[in-house]
């Protein structure tokens, strides 16, 4: 029942202003917060006509510094952090653009699925970027015919299981001119490397090595029909958090799984 009280006190809200304490799991600007003790939210407001992007988090380790490389661009505006826990409960399709996923999740229930899968086939865009790389193993729609690639934990027939090797120098080339590369030149980076992934033929390289502790592709475009999917495998450290060129092409895969970048 909605009391005379209930009214007055919402038209004062209204009045007031949504005061930042009113919260709906979303922190106040500027705020960074551990949330269930392991996933980072983040928050961050700027103006303008701006990729609405989610970015997922949770699962698995990593530097408070990664946030950072959504620090400076007037086109990202409102990063709202979550997990796939939470994120997938929800139909996406009306409030993002893109996901950028940076968690590890082994498995999602049927709803969850259900909604990811609504979003993907939504035509919106994908962002995967490194230990986001291991989700859903148990779902083959998702490696196969979304991302295009899969950092395997166990070993399947004769598909070992993959590794991984920290504190590599590695020498970044881009493969083929794409928006996403068309500014990159080849450039030196220190991050972990993934190998023995497995990999769809048909994915579009963006980025390669020779490294031999890696794959050889080390970013790609997925062969999903629907959407705008981008994998990148680098992403583990602080050393290439600050690196320009993986800023950028951090950047211009979010522009453009967005359809921003033509
Ligand atoms: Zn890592």
């Amino acid at each position: 029942m909605i009391t005379r009280s209930a009214v007055l006190l919402f038209l004062v809200g209204l009045l007031l202003g949504r005061p930042a304490w009113a919260t709906d799991n979303t922190p106040p600007e500027g705020f960074v917060s551990l949330f269930n003790g392991k996933n980072l939210l983040g928050w961050k407001v700027t103006t303008g006509d701006n990729v609405r992007a989610l970015l997922i988090t949770g699962g698995h380790e990593h530097e408070t510094s990664f946030y950072s490389l959504f620090d400076g661009y007037k086109d990202l505006g409102r990063l709202p952090v979550s997990s796939s826990d939470i994120a997938f409960q929800s139909d996406l399709r009306g409030k993002y653009d893109v996901l950028i996923m940076y968690d590890f999740s082994r498995d999602l229930n049927e709803t969850r699925r259900k909604n990811l899968r609504d979003f993907v086939e939504g035509g919106k865009g994908i962002v995967v970027l490194h230990h986001a790389l291991l989700n859903y193993q148990k779902w083959p729609w998702w490696y196969e015919d979304v991302v295009g690639g899969s950092y395997r934990l166990q070993k399947e027939g004769d598909n070992p299981s993959s590794s991984y090797k920290g504190d590599q120098q590695i020498f970044v080339v881009p493969e083929e001119k794409h928006p996403i590369t068309a500014a990159l030149e080849p450039f030196q980076a220190m991050d972990e490397t993934y190998k023995n992934m497995w990999l769809s033929p048909r994915v579009r390289p963006l980025l390669i090595t020779d490294n031999p502790n890696s794959d050889r592709l080390l970013a790609w475009i997925g062969p999903c029909a629907t959407s705008r999917v981008v994998a990148i495998q680098l992403g583990h450290g602080p050393a290439i958090f600050s690196k320009p060129e993986y800023r950028t092409m951090v950047h211009n895969a979010i522009l453009w799984s967005a359809g921003r970048l033509k």
